[in-house]
């Protein structure tokens, strides 16, 4: 069992938090602004992480699990691991790892899939960017808050699958919206649309979990008014960093770029909140161009 400083406690860090002390880890966790009950809390983060083998981040970006990390490595050099769990940028892991380094401890990204239900069942997926020795010891851990934990390699290569997969979900969540909204005003049915296209090869998650219909599929955000879910502005977040990644790979990624502009105009008309299958009201508003295809 180990001593865990968990330093974030909001909606994803306080379910994970609490299935680690639940496991039987020494959990003490530390949050600026929630004070959840069920687990041990600290004054600070530096309160939290003293005497932890193990820190464990998950924060709202990038910039401030850097400042997190730094000002608990400067507080005290003691070696240990570090595990990010936030979604932040894939050249910002690599820096954070690099001073991490430098202040002799060790740092892995370990970005998740699974949304709060996940964090709450223990049911996360971990993509786990680092060293593999850093992997193995953090991997106890992460199978206490998770059923899925994959090592993809160096440090920021969990990062990276994750903005990879997220890109090609907004991606599929919009064309799905498309296809729906077209299919309709083709005369179709959803309800035929969805029996032939979850056996067919237009088949995807978007779909098959998260269609953006009422009544297609039991437990979807559609069906209750598009209550995340996975807030778009979460997606829209995502997406940001998926761009940044191919801005700085010179990597022209035209879908993406067209859905991530989708979903800032969504946030932007006030729909953050909503789960990001909403974008179906976008395509049902949209006009399409004056002249040609
Ligand atoms: P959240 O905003 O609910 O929680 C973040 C917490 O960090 C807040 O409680 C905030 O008070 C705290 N915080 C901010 N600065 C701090 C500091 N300096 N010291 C201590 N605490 C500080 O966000 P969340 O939904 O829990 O997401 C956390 C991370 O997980 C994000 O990077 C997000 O992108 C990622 N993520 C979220 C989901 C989801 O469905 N919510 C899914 C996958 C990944």
């Amino acid at each position: 069992m180990t001593t865990v400083a968990f330093i974030g406690l909001g909606n994803m860090g306080a379910p994970m938090a609490t299935n680690l002390s639940q496991a039987g880890h020494t959990v003490r966790g530390f949050d600026l602004v929630s004070k959840p009950s069920g687990i041990e809390l600290a004054d600070s983060a530096e309160a939290a992480a003293a005497d932890a083998d193990v820190v464990i981040t998950s924060l709202p970006n990038g910039m401030l699990v850097d400042q997190v990390v730094t000002s608990l490595t400067e507080a005290d050099p003691t070696p240990r691991l570090y595990i990010d769990v936030s979604t932040i940028a894939v050249s910002q892991a690599r820096e954070i790892a690099r001073k991490v380094a430098e202040a002799g401890s060790r740092f892995i990204d370990a970005p998740v899939s699974g949304g709060i239900v996940g964090a709450t069942n223990g049911t996360l997926a971990f993509m786990v960017g680092g060293a593999e020795e850093d992997f193995a010891a953090a991997k106890p851990l992460l199978v206490d808050m998770g059923s899925s934990v994959t090592h993809c390699g160096a440090i920021g290569n969990g990062q990276a699958v994750k903005a990879c997969n997220n890109m090609i979900l907004a991606v599929h969540q919009i064309v799905l919206a498309e296809a729906l909204v077209l299919g309709q005003r083709l005369g179709l049915d959803p309800r035929d649309f969805f029996e032939v296209i979850s056996h067919a090869t237009g088949n995807s998650w978007a779909l098959s979990v998260n269609a953006p219909v009422p009544g297609l599929v039991e437990g979807s955000p559609a069906n209750h008014e598009f209550a995340p879910g996975f807030a778009a502005a979460l997606m829209l977040k995502d997406l940001n960093l998926a761009m940044q990644a191919a801005h700085d790979t010179g990597t022209d990624t035209a879908l993406g770029r067209a859905a991530t502009e989708q979903y800032a105009e969504f946030v932007e008309a006030g729909h953050g909140g909503l789960d990001f299958s909403a974008i179906i009201s976008a395509v049902e508003a949209s006009q399409p161009p004056a002249a040609g295809w």
